[in-house]
């Protein structure tokens, strides 16, 4: 497939912008290629710069859970446009993001907006050390939480799609309070505890890792590994930060915290803190930490934790989330979990078909494919996988006019405009790409 616009804007990207993108992944460093340049979207369909067109299955990342250009999310930006950019000031579309997110989720009592989930994160960390007067934060290999200096080690996403093991540039003394461990790994969780459990301030994990493909926490003797985690922490004066930005309204109308939270009295537990992004924006620059209300007003002006910016509270940006939670309804989740279920059946059809190794791991509506035979519980799991038999399936989706994330450690994004047509075209495409995926 020749693509001589999008060659030629990569060519000039490449000698204005590093590798010519703004975030990793979207180089196609790992799948090789040059990456379509879009320019237009609609529903579940993306035209790029030569005029070609796909089907989306990345969304934005998670953002387009409504489809591209949603006709009800476009008008709710152009009414806010038309009344003003940016007041830096406050405004009405703040307020109702911040009721709606807490009428949602119960654990989060009050609710900072900022502009995006790496903001988030590092925001909550600041918190949760000054809570608890504590440096160390736990986090797990394979989780991804923004490109957060403390949280760079072993993470998923962009650094697992590259192999790399962190980033440079971040410093020791920055490193050495960032402990990480095998997701999953209680014992690991619960020795570490009894050694430094006077150091932590908090746990950080994905509250379903799916940025090394989607990895949901198991139970073990009914208690999950989420709960598990709260009540480790808590017993040693700790914190637990459930990393919402990418399951967050879309795992399932609350979230993941909706899958594996309480279902009553006797399960009770919450995260502290969570932190939101993606959705929340509905495409424009959104992130969201929020939690118990004694934590949040450690914030300034009343508290001594700072934190602030410019634009946060975006009238467009706050325009965009909400109208895009407001599409998110009850019906809306039952066409996303249906779509979901249809994909990944006719996934593991074609790639059972074609004889290739595979396995399909879900969280609520959420799901990724991993090329290999045996269940993905750790990130040491998700590695050994077959990612040159993914990026032959890759290519061969793109030529049959599908664009799948391009890395084997991301979740594939479904919205609610991937109708039953859009999913017969992605069925159409699967057979050839599956037996790609099987030649060597
Ligand atoms: C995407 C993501 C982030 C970072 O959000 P950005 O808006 O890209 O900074 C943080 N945590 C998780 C779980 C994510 O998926």
């Amino acid at each position: 497939m020749t693509s001589p616009v999008s060659a030629d804007l990569f060519a000039r990207a490449q000698q204005v912008i590093p590798s010519g993108v703004n975030s990793p992944v979207r180089a196609f460093g790992s799948v090789g290629g040059t990456p379509p340049f879009l320019t237009e979207a609609a529903g579940a369909l993306l035209r790029d710069a030569d005029g070609t067109e796909y089907v989306d299955l990345v969304g934005s990342w998670g953002p387009m859970i409504l489809g591209h250009a949603n006709p009800q999310v476009v008008e709710a930006v152009r009414e806010a446009a038309g009344r003003g950019l940016s007041f830096g000031a406050p405004q009405p579309g703040e307020v109702s993001l911040a009721e709606e997110v807490t009428r949602r989720i119960g654990p989060v009592e009050q609710l900072r907006l900022v502009n995006s989930g790496t903001e988030a994160t590092m925001s909550a960390l600041r918190v949760a050390r000054a809570a608890t007067g504590r440096d160390v934060i736990v986090k797990f290999a394979g989780c991804y939480h923004g490109h957060v200096d403390a949280l760079l080690a072993e993470a998923g996403s962009g650094v697992a799609t590259f192999a790399m093991p962190g980033s440079a540039g971040v410093t020791a003394a920055t490193a050495k309070d960032t402990v990480v461990l095998p997701y999953g790994d209680r014992e690991a969780v619960s020795a570490l505890f009894a050694e430094r459990g006077g150091e932590i301030a908090a746990v950080i994990t994905e509250a379903a890792p799916a940025n090394m493909g989607v990895v949901p926490p198991r139970e073990e003797d009914g208690v999950g590994f989420n709960r598990f985690l709260a009540e480790t922490a808590h017993a040693a004066g700790a914190l637990l930060i459930s990393d919402e930005v990418l399951t967050g309204f879309r795992a399932s109308r609350e979230g993941y915290y909706g899958v594996d939270g309480p279902t009553g009295a006797e399960d009770a537990w919450a995260p502290d803190l969570m932190t939101f992004g993606k959705v929340i924006g509905g495409g424009l620059p959104v992130g969201a930490f929020g939690g118990r209300e004694d934590l949040m007003a450690l914030l300034a002006p009343a508290g001594p934790v700072y934190q602030a910016g410019t634009l946060s509270g975006n009238p467009l940006a706050t325009a965009a989330g909400l109208a895009t939670l407001s599409g998110l309804d009850e019906a809306a989740y039952e066409v996303l979990g249906s779509a979901s279920r249809t994909l990944q059946q006719m996934v593991a059809e074609a790639l059972t078909t074609a004889g290739v190794p595979h396995v399909v791991q879900t969280a609520g509506t959420l799901f990724s494919v991993f090329f290999r035979e045996e269940p993905v519980h750790s990130y040491a799991d998700a590695k050994a996988q077959d990612t040159e038999a993914f990026t032959r399936f890759f290519h061969a989706m793109l030529e049959g006019g599908i664009y799948l994330p391009p890395s084997a450690f991301e979740a594939w994004f479904v919205s609610t405009a991937h109708t039953p047509e859009v999913l017969d075209r992605i069925a159409e495409a699967l057979p050839r790409a599956a037996r790609a995926a099987a030649q060597r």
